[in-house]
């Protein structure tokens, strides 16, 4: 639409370019003198005229005094008809020499024809301009077949190797194999061996699956194709399996090299489990992927290489053997890993010398190596923005809670009261997770606002925890909890400021129930399977496997979690309200209250 805008604006500026210049031409032979009608035929009589040339209405007399003159004549009617009517004789009429100069000249054509001529031109560009924005449109449907494969291992500048990949030991060690069998597919081929066409890779967002796979075709040294899952689904049906026909047609003429599939979960979902429309796409799409893993050649060297963090939704036939039978995790890095991966991407940044990885490592459980490349991003840019040459801990510190819960936000303003509570609620939660002896020890208080939280209570494990115990659960829960019972405990009234604590509470005693057979009513079952469906664009993740009767005991459980939760939590919170009113005392005058402090008001934590 903007290119039409532009385009008509263009032809109007010639248009009017064109009219100016032709009213320029039309004036320009104009030296003569204009004369009226009446003049000439006056000037016949006296015979004073020597000759006229007739061009178009246009007479140009020239006098016998060697002067010339201009006059207009009606356009249809003759000269000499012209001159009868004005009862000129004829015998003067014959003195005259007349010369009739019709249709020529650049002139002439321009003054008559441009003026038809110009609406039909400009229609004429316009149409044209239309065709071919049209045809744009079709050539480029016509390349929709094609995939939009990217193609990295050509450019020395781009190329990764497992070095810059932190961590993540088990997983190099798998790929190293596939390594092998791309430098030396013989050694394999003669003592029998298949080569393995699929290695899947499994993990949650940002662990580095796609850095990884990119990381084999370095160590390799062979093409690498790279083509995202989500680009196979388009809103044509059959555009998806062209595309994977033509990713394998150039993969094979390239090899040995690699394919990566990324986000394969977006066309390997299992089949037939949905209702709508475009499962008859991805159904197309996935099968293709299946011929063409099944139909290499085996000594032809293309090795699929995919990456999903949804493995439970994928095809069972993608996960056969001879397809994606190598399936490497990825897990999230542990405290070792985190203190490598921070290390990498450390090495282009100045850190100053009394800068511990190892602490930021520590301070940072759950982060992805996304996560933590992002971390030290956010400390370079916080120590640029202090205009510092060098990154502190202080500007690392702070971006570990940028990361985690959003960025500060000084410039909201909050009333005394609404401090007040929110200096409550907060105490709340870390004055009953210190006394709670199961739970994380708290890390830091701060009633400033950061990303949707109004203020946050910041808890961390001292070690990396692979398992979970229920009583960990059920006092999380109350932890969770615990700023609505403060609230209510000490203003008798409760705030909106509890709201996604109240769901992430409801949320985790369901999983308590459901998932982790942890109640005892309900017994050592998994309720609900977990099933993903899109009907009518609306995902629905949980398929009911259980009566009405039983969802109606659920609920009822989840209600008790809740209330001994809340129970716990009232209960710690009217036995330390002294502790309490200290933390909120402090809270209120500084904002935030570091681990240090928050131990030397409410003493060491209890344990079990
Ligand atoms: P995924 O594909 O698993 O979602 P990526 O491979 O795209 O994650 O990782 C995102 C970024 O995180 C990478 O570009 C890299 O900077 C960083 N990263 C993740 N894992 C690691 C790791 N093990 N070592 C170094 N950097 C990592
Ligand atoms: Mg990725
Ligand atoms: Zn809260």
């Amino acid at each position: 639409m903007k290119n039409l805008i532009k385009n008509l604006l263009i032809f109007f500026i010639i248009f009017f370019t064109i009219a100016v210049v032709f009213s320029y031409f039309g004036n320009a032979g104009k030296k003569s003198e204009r004369v009226g009608t009446e003049v000439l035929i006056s000037q016949i009589n006296n015979e004073k005229v020597a000759g006229i040339v007739v061009e178009g209405s246009k007479l140009t007399v020239s006098l016998k005094d060697g002067t010339k003159e201009i006059v207009k004549k009606e356009t249809g009617e003759s000269l000499s008809e012209m001159l009868k009517n004005f009862g000129v004789g004829a015998d003067k009429m014959s003195a005259i020499n007349i010369e009739v100069k019709e249709g020529e000249g650049l002139n002439f054509w321009l003054a008559n024809i441009l003026p038809f001529l110009i609406p039909f031109l400009l229609i004429g560009v316009f149409i044209y301009f239309m065709m071919r924005s049209v045809q744009g449109a079709n050539s480029k449907a016509m390349m929709f077949g094609q995939s939009q494969v990217k193609q990295f291992g050509k450019d020395e500048k781009e190329k990764i190797s497992f070095k810059d990949v932190a961590g993540a030991k088990e997983a190099k060690e798998e790929l190293k194999e596939v390594v092998e069998f791309l430098k030396h597919p013989k050694k394999f081929l003669e003592l029998g061996a298949r080569i393995p066409r699929g290695a899947l890779l499994l993990g949650s967002p940002g662990t580095g699956k796609t850095l990884l796979a990119r990381a084999v075709a370095g160590e390799a040294n062979v093409p690498f194709f790279h083509i995202s899952g989500s680009e196979f689904v388009e809103m044509f049906v059959g555009v998806g399996a062209s595309r994977v026909r033509d990713l394998f047609k150039q993969a094979k003429k390239a090899a040995p090299c690699i394919v990566f599939i990324d986000e394969i979960d977006a066309v390997g979902r299992r089949r037939g489990s949905g209702l709508g429309g475009s499962h008859d796409e991805r159904e197309q799409t996935l099968n293709q992927i299946l011929v063409e893993m099944d139909g290499f050649d085996p000594s032809v060297n293309v090795i699929v290489l995919a990456a999903t963090n949804r493995p439970d939704v994928l095809d069972p036939a993608l996960l056969r053997p001879g397809r994606f039978d190598r399936q490497i995790v990825l897990d999230e890095p542990d405290i070792a890993d985190r203190e490598a991966i921070l290390k990498v991407h450390a090495k282009k940044k100045p850190l100053a010398k009394e800068v511990s990885l190892r602490r930021v490592a520590e301070r940072t459980p759950g982060f992805s190596g996304a996560d933590l490349a992002n971390l030290l991003n956010e400390a370079a840019i916080l120590a640029a923005r202090r205009n510092k040459k060098i990154i502190e801990m202080d500007e690392l510190l702070e971006s570990i809670e940028k990361v985690m819960l959003g960025p500060e936000r000084r410039s909201r303003v909050l009333t005394e009261k609404e401090k007040k509570i929110t200096a409550y609620h907060e105490a709340g939660h870390a004055v009953v997770a210190h006394f709670l002896p199961n739970t994380d020890p708290v890390h830091k208080i701060s009633i400033i606002a950061r990303g949707r939280a109004g203020g946050y209570t910041l808890k961390l494990p001292i070690g990396d925890k692979h398992m979970h115990t229920k009583v960990e659960f059920t006092e999380e829960i109350a932890v969770l909890l615990a700023g609505y019972v403060t609230e209510k405990e000490i203003f008798g009234d409760i705030t909106t400021g509890a709201t996604s604590d109240l769901r992430r509470a409801t949320k985790l005693a369901r999983r308590l129930i459901t998932d982790f057979g942890m109640s005892e009513t309900l017994g050592p079952r998994t309720y609900g399977e977990k099933e993903e469906m899109i009907f009518l664009g609306r995902e629905i993740h949980e398929q009911r496997d259980y009566s009405e009767k039983v969802a109606e005991q659920i609920d009822k459980e989840i209600n008790n979690f809740i209330e001994n939760a809340v129970h716990q939590a009232k209960g710690i919170v009217s036995k330390e309200r002294d502790v309490l009113e200290k933390v909120v005392k402090v809270l209120m005058k500084q904002e935030t209250l570091e681990k240090e402090e928050f131990e030397k008001i409410v003493g060491a934590k209890p344990k079990e």
